[in-house]
């Protein structure tokens, strides 16, 4: 089922169910109790919006090998976290603002997951159950803002740079997508979810034996090797065939 939010005649934000361009509207709590409200929506007359107001956003840093020869015989044993502000959150065809202070953006397509049920000290086995569904982010990096002594947390942050959406798609095997991006219409970046180095349910599993997950959160796993820099004017398309087009126009 996938999941999309938009802006009505009102200016209201609510849910809906997408299938084939239409729009069932639903109220409630989509990690909880909600209903169809009965009233639809085409898609192209309504304002699409990121899926979800996340809870909080967590990335993984340098997840992806290119080939299995690559893989490193052990990974590391505290995987690279880093939190991005939820106000740095934006949805499909919204800009991508690049500050003025800022000479250096690099676009970044990756899976995302949507935590659905409280998640605190799991097993690996046990996490599919915690995931409500999965959307597209574009975890936008600054690397000249990244700290010498390591941390990234700044030059991830400004405001724009995590596209999400278009939708959150509930039924994917997460071990079997492709993840691409396109910038202005030339394919950058296309590679299996399988050359993950720290897999999907490894790291929730870990992150849970330090934090409770709570539902709303959003962890994006890694970018596939072929990420580059973005310049004013750019446009830039990251897709999973299951879940969508995530486009978005970057402006100075
Ligand atoms: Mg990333």
């Amino acid at each position: 089922m996938k999941f999309i939010r938009f802006i009505d005649n009102e200016g209201n934000k609510p849910h809906g169910i997408i299938t084939a361009g239409m729009i069932e509207e639903i109220s409630g709590d989509i990690f909880g109790e909600w209903v169809q409200t009965g009233k639809t929506f085409v898609e192209s007359d309504v304002k699409v919006i990121a899926p979800l107001e996340p809870n909080q956003v967590i990335g993984i840093g340098a997840n992806y090998i290119a080939d299995e020869k690559d893989r490193p015989e052990k990974p590391q044993d505290i995987p690279v976290f880093f939190f991005k502000p939820t106000s740095s959150v934006i949805g499909p065809e919204e800009e991508i603002r690049i500050p003025e202070s800022v000479s250096e953006v690099k676009f970044e397509s990756e899976l995302a997951v949507v935590i659905g049920k409280e998640a605190y000290q799991i097993n690996e086995d046990e996490v599919l159950d915690h995931i409500f569904g999965y959307t597209i982010a574009n975890d936008i990096t600054s690397p000249q803002y990244f700290h010498k002594d390591g941390h990234w947390t700044i030059g991830k942050s400004f405001d724009t740079f995590t596209p999400l959406g278009p939708v959150i798609e509930t039924a994917l095997d997460p071990t079997k997508v492709q993840v691409e991006a396109y910038l202005n219409e030339t394919k950058k970046q296309d590679s299996s979810t399988k050359f993950m180095i720290i897999s999907l349910t490894k790291m929730i599993s870990y992150l849970s034996g330090i934090m409770t997950l709570k539902p709303g959160d959003v962890i994006l796993t890694g970018s596939p090797i072929g990420a580059e820099f973005l310049r004013p004017g750019d446009k830039i398309d990251c897709r999973i065939k299951e879940i969508g087009s995530l486009f978005n126009s970057v402006v100075k």
